[in-house]
């Protein structure tokens, strides 16, 4: 049977909880103790996939296809694992689930209520994770923090659990924030007091709380937290704000938290290995020579939108001894005249995902303005679109050339909805989602980067490159080095006249991981880290 480690959250969200179940996942991970991860999210929303990146940030897709949260991208770079469907609860699904259930006539004659019914159907997704994952522990964020109305029935829920698998088999962690107050110069306990009584008064005592701060946290505090929140002082952890989100587990794991879980669940385990980690971390912390990215998108103002992107870009700059310095661009700035000029220091292109019409002429430009200067490309999904129309505006000499997601009437659609997305009017779930094969074109700069003939990668679109086109293009240079194996949609393309312009109708940025970049970035950093910009020296060969 699984043991579950629950944590929830306190004083205020967006300090870090996500990161550290993340890393509770790489600490037991590294003891070989074989874990899962769900994050609950107390949302009426079935899932993130209609919601605004303003609201939510990245929508991360697993390879079964579910549209979640951006923690399980989290989840999975530090844990190394490949989540479902299963890892992402959210208030709509289970309100639906309930719902249905009492259509169908299950509970007839009974009443529907939020305690049992409610708090009924979340366990059984705890459960099922459990079963299905096979999983020693089994860690479960709760979103929000404690006292948020919606996040009720899922604290229920928790609490009902220790009775349901047995005390010794659930932890209930608590991650809180100390604030600092700088007329006194001194760090407040106050409000991770209050979280705390707010989740006793719900029946549930921590049985660890991890303290997040931006200062270092004296003992006289530990022991006050230890004092008012009724907690062992080893089992009050201060987390300060660190360098880089990867050296998390690290601080963890020198506080104890790894020994802390295996004594309180009983667990029997190898000592921790994080030597890997750690090395990692070293690498990622020494200062290095900085390779300058322009990430050109819609939602730059809010940067959780392209979280996976910043990441898989880190993890390709460490794997060549460089770091990245991302130039945030906004697409409609470009469009303005004399945009160009925010991409002088560029040294490689990004255009990530996105939809609808806004900003799109400006992404056309900066595609125009990589393939014209030779400057390294990385198109990914909205990216290789964008890429398309631009070649197709230049090989057709027509500024027409255009997806019909942004002009429905364009002479020379070169992105088209596939007939199957014509019938589709439900917005929710209904892209094309998850994991798909593409065969490569041998030599092409794709099957260099992946060194493999068949690949799986996961999608999130609705829109296709038209086929009606491809003969045309082809033979004005661009190459579809990366097909579906029956040959009828097009996951890569490439030009054949440049140094490195590649994109993707997939998501390559969801399956880097920290010690393992996904090949398209590699070698997208590769071919970005020796190029030299405006005011940039190449490098002197030392005499000796
Ligand atoms: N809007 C485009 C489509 O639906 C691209 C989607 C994306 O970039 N994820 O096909």
């Amino acid at each position: 049977m699984s043991m579950y480690i629950f944590v929830t959250g306190g004083v205020v969200s967006s300090v870090g909880k996500g990161i550290t179940v993340a890393s509770i996942g790489t600490i037991l991970k590294s003891r070989h103790i074989s874990v899962s991860v769900q994050k609950l999210d107390p949302y009426l929303n079935v899932d993130p996939g209609t919601m605004s990146p303003y609201q939510h940030g990245e929508v991360f897709v697993t390879q079964d296809g579910a549209e979640t949260d951006l923690d399980l991208g989290n989840y999975e770079r530090f844990i190394d694992v490949e989540l479902t469907a299963d890892s992402n609860v959210t208030s709509g699904q289970i309100y639906s689930a309930v719902i249905a259930k009492e259509r169908r006539g299950d509970f007839l004659g009974g009443t529907i209520q939020v305690v049992p019914h409610v708090t009924t159907e979340i366990k059984n997704r705890f459960k099922q994770l459990a079963q299905k994952s096979q999983a020693e522990v089994v860690i479960v964020e709760v979103g929000g923090t404690v006292g948020d109305i919606e996040g009720q029935p899922f604290l229920e829920a928790i609490r009902q659990m220790r009775k349901d698998v047995g005390r010794d088999n659930v932890l209930y962690i608590h991650v809180t924030l100390l604030p600092y107050i700088y007329a006194t110069q001194e760090l407040k306990t106050k409000p991770t007091q209050h979280s705390v009584n707010e989740l006793r008064r719900i029946g549930i005592q921590p049985d660890i709380i991890i303290c997040r701060s931006d200062y270092p946290i004296s003992e006289a505090i530990r022991d006050k937290i230890s004092l008012f929140c009724d907690v062992d002082r080893e089992a009050v952890l201060p987390l300060p704000t660190v360098a880089t989100i990867y050296e998390v587990p690290l601080i963890l794991e020198d506080e104890g938290l790894g020994q802390l879980i295996i004594n309180r669940l009983g667990l029997k385990a190898p000592p921790s290995d994080l030597n890997q980690w750690q090395e990692m971390v070293t690498c990622l912390k020494e200062p290095c020579e900085p390779v300058t990215i322009a990430l050109v998108g819609k939602y730059v103002e809010l940067q959780d939108a392209y979280y996976s992107v910043r990441e898989a870009l880190c993890h390709a700059a460490l794997y060549h001894r460089r770091s990245v310095k991302i130039d945030w661009v906004h697409s409609e700035e470009l469009e303005k005249e004399g945009g160009e000029a925010l991409l002088q220091q560029a040294q490689g292109i990004i255009v990530p995902g996105g939809f609808g019409v806004r900003g799109i002429e400006g992404m056309v430009k900066v595609a125009s303005y990589a393939r014209q200067n030779k400057i390294p490309y990385l198109g990914l999904c909205l990216g290789m679109q964008v890429m398309v129309i631009e070649f197709a505006r230049h090989a057709f000499a027509s500024d027409r050339a255009n997806s019909t997601e942004f002009d429905a009437d364009t002479p020379y659609p070169v992105i088209d909805l596939l007939p199957e997305q014509k019938a589709v009017a439900n917005k929710g779930g209904t892209m094309r989602l998850g994991n798909y094969p593409c065969r490569l074109l041998a030599d092409s700069l794709a099957a260099k980067a992946y060194g493999q003939e068949l690949v799986y990668e996961r999608h999130r679109h609705r829109f296709e490159f038209n086929n009606e086109f491809l003969t045309r293009l082809q033979e004005v240079g661009l190459v579809f080095s990366g097909m579906s194996p029956d040959g009828r949609l097009v996951e890569i393309c490439e030009l054949g006249d440049h140094p490195w312009m590649v994109s993707c109708q997939f998501h390559p940025e969801f399956g880097s991981r920290p010690g393992r970049p996904h090949p398209l970035f590699r070698d997208f950093i590769g071919a970005a880290k020796d190029v030299l910009r405006e005011g940039a020296q190449a490098k002197m060969p030392l005499s000796s």
